[in-house]
């Protein structure tokens, strides 16, 4: 059904998610008539903007980043408005308190409200602690209060406990909504139903017929106007602590015995607990780190990443990284899980390819011709939608000759253009107050502590030196890797 009556309020509004993510996101909820009937948006920011001002710099954002007519448009920006604050100042919170109180008299939007951060992730924490100062974090019998965060929870697991502590000072772990915009991406809410909802896949899902796993996620963007964050971030923090450990998890968790958030996320957490720690002394065995040297993508050059502006020259920052992870339970013993992401790679792709077994025996082998090729499936999330399965079929003609066939799923061609928006998703499930599609603290906290040696070895740039290999801009990857990812991608 719809949700109920709320009021959303953005922090960091004028910043760059708002204009290019989140606007276009509610408007698309609102045409299509999903946001509840009565709901005011409040942005919030430290810029001096009127509300007035507020809507322009909404509109500037629709009409950059959305398609589609924007008739309908003043209905929504009617309940557009701006408050100015500080974030660590506890008066601008208190005239945010009475602002939420009126507009609530005003439009009867019934006291619920979602405090939405889409501010650098160093004020989390302080806009927690003052909104529980002003009471704004408090839930009665009959309205709610949620914080939604994006990611990075923390830089380590250090920082992300004492993120979730400070959050905790004022919110409950049910009112936190810890976004992961690839969870909600439909082909991957589509990951869980493929494998549960079917009868024929489960049965092979293991260690007996699955060889290995792959959860891959390439770019062909390079750093482009991030520099300041990634130079901090690297692969690691940017891509694996979050979308990466997520996609691994929906394609090797047990199933849930319902589909609801908190039975989906213990699952998540039982995997989580299974993944073997690395190895400090044999770590490299099983890690490859790259960072992209000049190349070309689509034949334009592009500049190495060191080159790239407010990158440093020496930096040893890696850009690409895959890693052979295995989990220590009955079903998964002894399979190898490839987990890889890059930048400035070919083209843009994210996928999970199950890679089966040879077949045990081979019947056609007196009179085989071609090449047998064990069978693999193929679960494309991003920038087409779909699955793969490849099996041998018999050529057409006398001959006894076989080939790889591949059968294949649309899902782009089934949603005929209307896939809903990640971010829609986001907003629809926290009014809903369903949080299977968000991160609970103890999935955040196993995931930063099993790559914790990982990241400690790339804080140690002596020994990094010798092994963050270099390679050009529009290749697959290192050297080390390519073979393999060439034949996957
Ligand atoms: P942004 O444009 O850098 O910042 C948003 C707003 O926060 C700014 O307009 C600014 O507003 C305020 N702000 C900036 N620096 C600040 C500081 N040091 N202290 C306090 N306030 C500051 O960020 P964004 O790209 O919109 O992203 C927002 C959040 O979403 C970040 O946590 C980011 O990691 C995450 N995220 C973004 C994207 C994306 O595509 N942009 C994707 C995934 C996750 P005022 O100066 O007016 O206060």
């Amino acid at each position: 059904g719809r949700p109920a009556s709320c009021t959303l309020v953005i922090f960091g509004a004028s910043g760059d998610l708002t204009a290019r993510k989140l606007i276009p996101a509610l408007f698309h909820l609102f045409c299509n008539g999903s946001l509840p009937q009565k709901m005011n948006i409040v942005g919030v920011a430290r810029s001096k903007m009127t509300t007035e001002d507020f809507r322009a710099h909404a509109r500037e954002g629709l009409e950059e980043h959305a398609s589609g007519d924007l008739f309908r448009w003043p209905e929504l920006a009617a309940r557009l408005f701006y408050h100015p604050l500080e974030y660590g100042r506890l008066s601008d919170y208190l005239a945010l308190e009475r602002t939420l109180r009126e507009l609530d008299e005003k439009s009867g939007t019934e006291g619920n409200r979602i405090f939405y951060l889409a501010t650098p992730p160093s004020v989390y924490a302080v806009v927690a602690e003052q909104l529980g100062a002003v009471g704004l974090a408090e839930e009665t019998e009959g309205s709610f209060s949620r914080i939604v965060v994006e990611k990075p929870f923390g830089r380590d697991l250090a920082s992300a406990r004492e993120l979730d502590a400070r959050m905790h000072t004022a919110f409950a772990e049910h009112q936190i909504f810890r976004i992961d915009h690839y969870l909600a991406k439909e082909m991957v809410q589509n990951i869980l139903m493929f494998r549960f909802a079917n009868s024929v896949f489960e049965p092979l899902w293991n260690r007996r017929y699955i060889a290995s796993i792959t959860c891959a996620s390439a770019e062909s963007l390079g750093v482009g106007h991030r520099a300041g964050y990634y130079e901090q971030a690297g692969v690691l923090r940017d891509m694996f602590q979050n979308h990466m450990m997520q996609l691994l998890a929906l394609s090797a968790i047990e199933p849930p015995s319902l589909f609801a958030a908190n039975r989906v996320r213990d699952e998540k957490v039982k995997l989580y607990r299974s993944l073997r720690p690395f190895d400090g002394n044999t770590l490299w065995k099983d890690l490859s780190l790259g960072q992209y040297a000049s190349g070309k993508i689509s034949g334009r050059a592009v500049p190495a990443y060191r080159q790239e502006r407010g990158i440093a020259p020496d930096s040893m920052i890696p850009t690409f990284a895959m890693i052979r992870a295995y989990v220590d339970n009955w079903r998964w013993q002894g399979v190898p899980f490839y987990i890889m992401s890059g930048k400035r790679l070919p083209k843009k792709l994210t996928r999970i390819v199950i890679q089966f077994r040879d077949v045990p025996h081979s019947m056609f082998r007196n009179v085989e011709q071609g090449e047998m090729v064990p069978n693999r499936l193929v679960l494309d999330l991003a920038p087409d939608n779909g699955i793969s399965l490849r099996f041998q079929a018999k050529m057409p003609g006398s001959k006894l000759c076989f080939r790889p066939v591949v059968m294949h799923y649309s899902f782009d061609e089934d949603a005929d253009g209307v896939l809903l928006d990640a971010y829609a998703k986001v907003f629809l499930d926290c009014m809903l107050g369903d949080q299977l599609l968000f991160w609970r603290q103890d999935s955040v906290e196993l995931c930063w502590g099993w790559l914790t040696p990982i990241l400690e070895l790339c804080e140690e740039c002596t020994d990094l030196q010798k092994h963050l290999e270099m390679y050009p801009a529009g290749s697959w990857g290192p050297e080390s890797c390519r073979e393999y990812m060439e034949c996957l991608l």
